[in-house]
């Protein structure tokens, strides 16, 4: 497999080219590395290669890493500033920690996961920045908020303090078909479009975390202002 640097370079040249062809700025889309089940070493290849935001799935995995990255990252000359997104399913169980270590948090589908990440939120550290999981294409075995229920949702975690409520999360059913693909990625744009359009909002929501390695080109066509990348980037992965 080529280096996690060359991996990272195609998958750049495959977002601005979607962007050139979307009509859009290159600089309107961040692409965040999905490093779980990679370890440390996979990350600081990353990091060198100049990428600064990681995804992860798993809790534990994820704070073990974060944690070994914070200690690499001391001992350099300057010290590169990470920053850590949940991307994963979460319990109520599991949400400290979550709240204590990460930046971000893309799987936020039910006000109590909001209410225990901004209790749980150390006050010295700034907001957590969160987006909520839509289950857009109404897939069975997702988790996720209906569509319908993303407004009242939204209104909900908007007030809640410890928590900046930044945009919508899809993880649509993978499709080979692209058409089918794209109109799944446009309904996510659409949804984003109507939250910021009924005037409910304290601020308008500007991130659309969507698209991953197969269909990224996809997303980006269809708005998508954050793509999250793992395969495409770290090489296959041993654990689903
Ligand atoms: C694993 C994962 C990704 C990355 O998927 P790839 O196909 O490896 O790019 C993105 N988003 C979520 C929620 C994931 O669990």
């Amino acid at each position: 497999m080529a280096s996690i640097a060359t991996q990272l370079e195609q998958v750049r040249k495959r977002i601005d080219k979607a962007c050139e062809s979307a009509g859009r700025d290159p600089r309107s889309v961040t692409l965040l590395a999905v490093s779980k089940t990679f370890g440390p070493e996979a990350v600081i290849a990353a990091v060198q290669a100049g990428q600064l935001a990681f995804g992860e799935n798993y809790v534990q995995e994820g704070v073990a890493k974060i944690a070994a990255l914070a200690d690499w990252a001391a001992a350099q000359p300057v010290p590169p500033a990470l920053q850590w997104h949940c991307i994963g399913p979460l319990q109520s169980n599991k949400s400290r920690p979550v709240a204590e270590h990460f930046d971000w948090v893309h799987s936020v589908d039910r006000l109590k996961i909001a209410q225990r990440l901004s209790e749980q939120r150390p006050p010295e550290l700034a907001p957590l920045q969160v987006c909520l999981q839509v289950n857009i294409d109404g897939g069975p075995n997702k988790s996720g908020v209906a569509p319908a229920e993303a407004l009242a949702l939204a209104l909900a975690v908007q007030d809640l303090p410890g928590l900046v409520l930044r945009g919508l999360m899809t993880l649509p059913e993978p499709s080979e078909d692209a058409a089918q693909m794209l109109a799944v990625h446009r309904q996510a744009r659409e949804l984003l479009d109507r939250l910021n359009a009924s005037g409910r909002l304290y601020r308008p929501l500007d991130t659309l975390s969507m698209g991953m390695s197969a269909d990224l080109d996809l997303a980006v066509a269809a708005g998508s202002t954050m793509v999250r990348v793992g395969t495409a980037i770290f090489g296959d992965r041993t654990r689903a």
